[in-house]
């Protein structure tokens, strides 16, 4: 260490990770500590739905190399501690052991805590959330052949879930409150292609119901649940899984005015505009984005990687700002979903498939100009996609629709 300054990055997930990583990649030579609550080194989430929870990946496979980073005190000091408040006056973190660290600049990366239903029996044995390495092998060890899974939020998570159950067959039941699967991400388009999807292979899609109570029944549970229509009815069940969104956690920051409910609203530079000692990068940031004149949190592998590198960046000197088109993706039975941009507002939306339906294009526009798209098995035009939407340019409409034109040749 040639320098003096402390970067405190709290979070020790996938943006807390690699913040430090790249920070030491951009030769940053001062001191750098990381608090992260988990027992485990930095490692990415997606594979905790899909490989990691089918048994075909193990844990260590998804730690951000090279593991021995993770062990080089040079590298970083990871204290495994979970931070319970901060005193922003004097820059000074608190942990739960009572430790303090002080710090010059301090990197908030604790992402988000799976959310929990206020019913009854919410918490017996047998009903499991998937946030952590920990979840997903708790939830593979309850899953067997024929056993029964009744996923609470047809969302991201509960419909991988219940792609990866089927395939371990288990007999899945997903229960939704909205009209729609994976209503927040998909036009109604996608949704109901994927939902006949998930129908085809044997699972049962309930929408528009509320679960209202879970009960021990013999060696099993009970779901009570309840229709939009007003019908109340109940079903058996072995495991329960509640997949219905995340909880940012930013209980440390109380008082500190730094953090909202929702998230840590920062700038385009990243930091906080009332500490601009604090950064925040990850699922926990909620980051203006001038390309959408709106303020994104963002729950995705895509942004946990590109906003820890420009938190890096940020704290190393860069002065553009951090700009990213949103993307994600699921990989749900054989398909690969890619969703880019934001489709809120779009007044019209344009559909192009191959004969078979099994590649799709379905792109959002707003006033002629392309706001978002999904790529159904077509992930290879993601780029020109993300193209045509920050051109903001207007195509005409049949060339949109034309199977034959590509993306690319749109550009
Ligand atoms: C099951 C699952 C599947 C997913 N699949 C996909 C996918 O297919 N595609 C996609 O784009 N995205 C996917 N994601 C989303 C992606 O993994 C997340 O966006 C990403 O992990 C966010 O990284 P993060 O660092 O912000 O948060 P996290 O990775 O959650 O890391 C936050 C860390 O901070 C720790 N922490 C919290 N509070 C404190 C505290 N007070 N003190 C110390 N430590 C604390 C937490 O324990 C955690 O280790 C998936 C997520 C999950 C859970």
């Amino acid at each position: 260490m040639t320098s003096d300054r402390h970067i405190v990055i709290v979070g020790g997930g996938h943006a807390g990770g690699r913040v430090a990583q790249h920070l030491r990649a951009l030769d940053f030579d001062g001191r750098l500590t990381m608090v992260g609550e988990e027992a485990h080194p930095p490692y990415e989430r997606p594979a905790l739905s899909k490989e990691l929870l089918v048994g075909e990946r193990p844990p260590e496979d998804l730690v951000l190399g090279p593991n021995s980073f993770w062990t080089d005190s040079a590298s970083v000091r990871w204290i495994r501690e979970r931070a319970s408040r901060l005193d922003a006056s004097q820059r000074m973190l608190t942990l739960a052991d009572g430790s303090t660290i002080a710090f010059d600049e301090l990197v908030v990366a604790t992402g988000g805590r799976a959310r929990t239903l206020a019913i009854p029996g919410a918490d017996l044995p047998g009903v499991h959330s998937l946030r952590t390495i920990a979840d997903s092998l708790a939830l593979r060890d309850a899953l067997k052949p024929g056993s029964r899974v009744t996923i609470i939020g047809a969302g991201v998570i509960g419909m991988e879930v219940a792609a990866s159950a089927v395939r371990m067959q288990a007999e899945v039941i997903v229960l939704e409150a909205g009209r729609q699967i994976l209503a927040r991400c998909l036009p109604s388009v996608a949704s109901d292609w994927l939902r006949d999807i998930h129908v085809s292979r044997g699972t049962r899609i309930e929408t528009q119901v509320g679960v209202t109570a879970i009960a021990q029944s013999g060696s099993g549970l009970r779901v009570h649940a309840v229709r939009d229509s007003g019908e109340a009815f109940s079903l058996d069940t072995d495991i329960v899984l509640v997949a219905v969104g995340i909880e940012s956690a930013v209980e440390f920051l109380d008082g500190s005015g730094i953090a909202t409910a929702g998230g840590i609203p920062v700038g385009e530079d990243c930091r906080s505009p009332v500490a601009p000692w604090c950064l925040a990068a990850g699922d926990v940031s909620i980051t203006y984005n001038s390309l959408y004149d709106t303020a994104l949190r963002q729950e995705t592998w895509r942004n946990a990687e590109s906003q820890a590198r420009a938190v890096a960046e940020f704290l190393m000197g860069r002065t553009e700002p951090f700009l990213e088109i949103p993307w994600m993706w699921t990989d749900q039975f054989e398909h690969n979903i890619q969703v880019v941009g934001r489709p809120d507002g779009a007044d019209e939306v344009i559909t192009s498939h191959d004969k078979a339906g099994r590649i799709a294009t379905i792109l959002s526009l707003r006033g002629g100009r392309i706001v978002a798209g999904v790529l159904i098995n077509n992930g290879r035009d993601r780029r020109y996609l993300e193209k045509l939407i920050r051109s903001g340019v207007t195509v005409e409409r049949h060339r949109l629709a034309d199977v034959s034109i590509s993306l690319k040749e749109l550009c």
